[in-house]
């Protein structure tokens, strides 16, 4: 039996600390809860929203008039060679417990937020690894129709921080498999220590944000990639640059909008510094692609979902 509450406010369910409240909620813990709440959501005749984690999510100051559901499906398991991880398992979980049973691949994902569902949703990735080319099947369901369907990785369309799932609204993923390769368990374990250790000194972690706002762009200027390679001493793999060096190309470093800002640590994050709200970020953002755009001829796209603009 669910429990849909009223008027909830969604801010600090989010990583960002921001955004109205939600008409209804629920946190649905098993997929027929799941049901459920879609099935409210239909003879209501309101919209539904799928949140998870809460951390790649901008929600307005107004909120969400429809259904928020929260994937709160939790369960991990190893079958055969596979791990077997519902959606609203946190990410760290999976990482930590590939790991621990001598499964070897997304230890560099250790530390990126959230839940297992969304990274899967988003193709999630650090450090060189995307979690869609460890996908072996998933499990999602319409949440019009409430069917269930499974997806072999090569039908996921993985690709940079998308999917599928992303560009087909209606699904929600429920679950998959991952397929890794079997390793040395305490090797595993140290890859994962490592990779935590060094997003910690980063210090972005405990930040309002929302983690990197822009998606890398695509250069399609000689000079600025020139430049890029020449203050780096790297080369820009695929014409790509970070979309933090452009930003702070632009001179915006610490630009300030309200209480939204451009992190001083990290110029592809925008950091709530307490008082902001998404009005601020939503300001700030635009200022800052209109920036790029003027004095670069760089379109930026959003990494972060936007809810109840
Ligand atoms: C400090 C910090 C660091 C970060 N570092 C990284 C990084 O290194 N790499 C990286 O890729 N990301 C990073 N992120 C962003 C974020 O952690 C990931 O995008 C994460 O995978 C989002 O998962 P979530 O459960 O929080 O999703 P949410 O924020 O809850 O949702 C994000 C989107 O996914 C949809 N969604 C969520 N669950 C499902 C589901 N089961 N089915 C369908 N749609 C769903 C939602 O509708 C929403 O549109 C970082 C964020 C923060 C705050």
């Amino acid at each position: 039996m669910i429990n849909i509450q009223e008027n909830v406010l969604l801010a600090p369910l989010t990583s960002f600390r921001l955004g109205g409240q939600a008409r209804y909620f629920v946190d649905a813990r098993t997929v027929e809860e799941l049901k459920e709440a879609l099935e409210f959501a239909k003879e209501k005749g309101i919209e539904f929203y799928v949140m998870a984690g809460g951390t790649n999510l901008l929600i307005s100051d107004t909120g969400f008039d429809g259904l928020i559901i929260r994937i709160k499906i939790s369960e991990i398991a190893v079958s055969g060679q596979l791990v077997q991880v519902s959606a609203g398992t946190p990410l760290i979980k999976v990482v930590n417990f590939s790991a621990e049973n001598g499964f070897s691949g997304i230890e560099s994902l250790a530390g990126v937020p959230g839940t297992f569902g969304g990274a899967v949703r988003g193709n999630a990735g650090a450090y060189g690894t995307e979690i869609g080319s460890h996908v072996d099947e998933v499990t999602a369901i319409d949440g019009k129709t409430l069917e269930i369907v499974k997806f072999k990785n090569e039908q996921c369309d993985f690709s940079y921080r998308s999917s599928f799932f992303k560009k087909n609204k209606d699904l929600i993923v429920l679950s998959a498999t991952l397929k890794l390769k079997p390793a040395d368990a305490t090797e595993c374990k140290a890859k994962v220590m490592e990779t935590v250790m060094g997003r910690t000194k980063k210090g972005l972690q405990g930040a309002k944000s929302a983690g990197s706002y822009f998606m890398n762009p695509k250069i399609n200027g000689e000079q600025l990639l020139k430049e890029f390679e020449q203050e780096k001493g790297v080369a820009a793999r695929g014409g790509v640059v970070p979309a933090g060096w452009i930003i702070e190309k632009a001179g915006l470093r610490g630009k300030k909008i309200g209480g939204a800002q451009v992190s001083e640590e990290h110029t592809n994050y925008i950091v709530n510094t307490g008082d902001g709200t998404a009005e601020n970020v939503i300001m700030l953002v635009s200022y800052v692609k209109q920036q790029v755009r003027d004095q670069f001829g760089v379109q930026l796209v959003e990494e972060v979902n936007y809810l109840g603009f």
